[in-house]
């Protein structure tokens, strides 16, 4: 360890195995005890980038970066809780892209570039159950868009009479979380580095950016790109140059809570549940004679390994519109707030979910339920992400998933990194 005047310069060593099986970056903390402040220089061998948050976008363009043979640190909090993809499994829905053109392509890239990265997909299939001349017509339309035949496409009533749609590579589920350990591992290995934190501000200096974490840290790199998921519009970032500072300054985005319900049932009872990922089409709210629930989707439950190589099986639900809560993008704390108790509907959630089980899968009672709110869609007005490089070409921002960026995000972050390394 040296001494620079009243500032020590040292080395940081890799602290895991992961990092030392990568040989690690090379950077440096500077730290000076009056100010309590360290540096960490992402820059000393070429260009180095520093990315904000570690969920589908953000892993995914540090990767991308990385391959490109970039120096990268991802800053990211330790906790996944804040992260819209809380989950143990995840369907890609692959059939209700014709929303949007753009989430169509990016999944199938995505999809076949996650298959070459060895991501396990279960390709289970779909199928699409409609209540509702409008809503099947919906699901219908979504079916044939998504390239299943026509044929297939047809109405199927009540429980016991799904209808299977034979695309199996195009419809299924994959597991988010191990996905991220998976590639943060892939990251680290390639000589990535994660730096633990939350970020409170980002700023453009002359030669290059600073990204302040929580804490007092500052991370300094060539280039930054914000992926901060919900979080988007509470970091302040300011740019050098006329261009002003940005703070809740995406326009035209907003937040959008979602819960889903985990149901855990007996092992003797998997068989009888559909195999394929589900999504039901109901009735729109106000409609004649019927509850006003919109939708659902359910994913095929996956066996997990409890204490003791306990085994126990849960599958997945989540809801429609209907318990859909606004939440303010610019106020830090409501949003943190929502994310670990959620809104004021997730008790009607709760029944209303369980109402659709019983009323779906009859013969199948859970042993258990928990609903949670796991997560909020961060949605832009024109329904595609937001890819914006500003601050003079050092600062990237990239949100905007629309509830899409799970099967989508490996494609969007190789379209950011290749923006920003521009
Ligand atoms: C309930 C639900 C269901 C969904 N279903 C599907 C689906 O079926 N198929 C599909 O493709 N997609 C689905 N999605 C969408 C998908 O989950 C998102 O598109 C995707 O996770 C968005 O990725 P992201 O990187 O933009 O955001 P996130 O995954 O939220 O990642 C943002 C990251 O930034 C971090 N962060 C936040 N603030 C800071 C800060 N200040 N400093 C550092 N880091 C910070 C967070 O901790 C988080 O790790 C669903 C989403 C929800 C909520």
């Amino acid at each position: 360890m040296e001494m620079e005047n009243d500032i020590e310069v040292c080395r940081r060593e890799p602290s895991s195995g992961a990092d030392k099986a990568g040989g690690g970056l090379e950077f440096k903390v500077r730290y000076n005890p009056s100010w309590q402040q360290q540096i960490i220089i992402v820059s000393q061998m070429g260009t180095g980038y520093v990315v904000v948050g570690g969920g589908c976008f953000g892993l995914s363009t540090a990767l991308y970066l990385l391959e490109a043979n970039k120096k990268v640190a991802i800053v990211r909090p330790t906790s996944i809780s804040h992260t819209a993809h809380n989950d143990t499994s995840r369907l890609y829905r692959i059939q209700q892209s014709n929303k949007a053109a753009f989430w169509k392509t990016a999944a199938a890239r995505s999809i076949a570039s996650m298959k070459h990265r060895g991501v396990e997909l279960v390709e289970c299939g779909y199928v699409g159950i409609a209540n509702g001349s409008s809503s099947w017509s919906r699901a219908q339309d979504g079916g044939i868009q998504g390239g299943i035949p026509a044929e297939y496409c047809v109405r199927a009533e009540g429980s016991g009479e799904w209808q299977y749609f034979p695309q199996k590579e195009n419809a299924g589920y994959f597991n988010v979380i191990k996905w991220r350990e998976e590639m943060e591992g892939k990251f680290k290995s390639l000589g990535g580095v994660v730096i633990d934190g939350s970020v409170d501000e980002v700023r453009v200096v002359e030669d290059g950016v600073e990204v302040e974490v929580e804490g007092g840290a500052v991370v300094k790199g060539e280039k930054v790109v914000v992926a901060a998921g919900a979080y988007v519009n509470t970091i302040p970032i300011h740019l050098a140059g006329g261009e002003g500072d940005i703070w809740g300054g995406v326009e035209g985005v907003s937040l959008k809570t979602q819960y889903t319900l985990s149901v855990w049932v007996s092992e003797k009872d998997v068989d009888k549940l559909p195999r394929c990922t589900m999504v039901y089409g109901g009735p729109t709210k106000g409609s004649a004679g019927e509850e006003p629930m919109d939708s659902f989707y359910y994913v095929p439950p996956v066996v997990e390994e409890g204490e003791g190589g306990r085994r126990s099986w849960r599958a997945k639900m989540g809801h429609g519109k209907w318990f859909e809560e606004i939440v303010d993008g610019r106020n830090k704390g409501a949003i943190d707030k929502w994310y670990r108790e959620g809104g004021e509907k997730k008790a009607a959630a709760e029944i209303g979910m369980l109402e659709l089980w019983r009323k779906f899968f009859p013969e199948v009672e859970p042993v258990k339920v928990e609903i949670v709110c796991n997560g909020i869609t961060t949605d832009t007005t024109t329904g595609e992400p937001f890819m914006e490089v500003l601050g003079g070409g050092k600062v990237g921002l990239l949100g905007g998933c629309n509830g899409y960026g799970a099967k989508a995000g490996d494609e969007v972050g190789r379209l950011m990194a290749e923006k920003i390394m521009l």
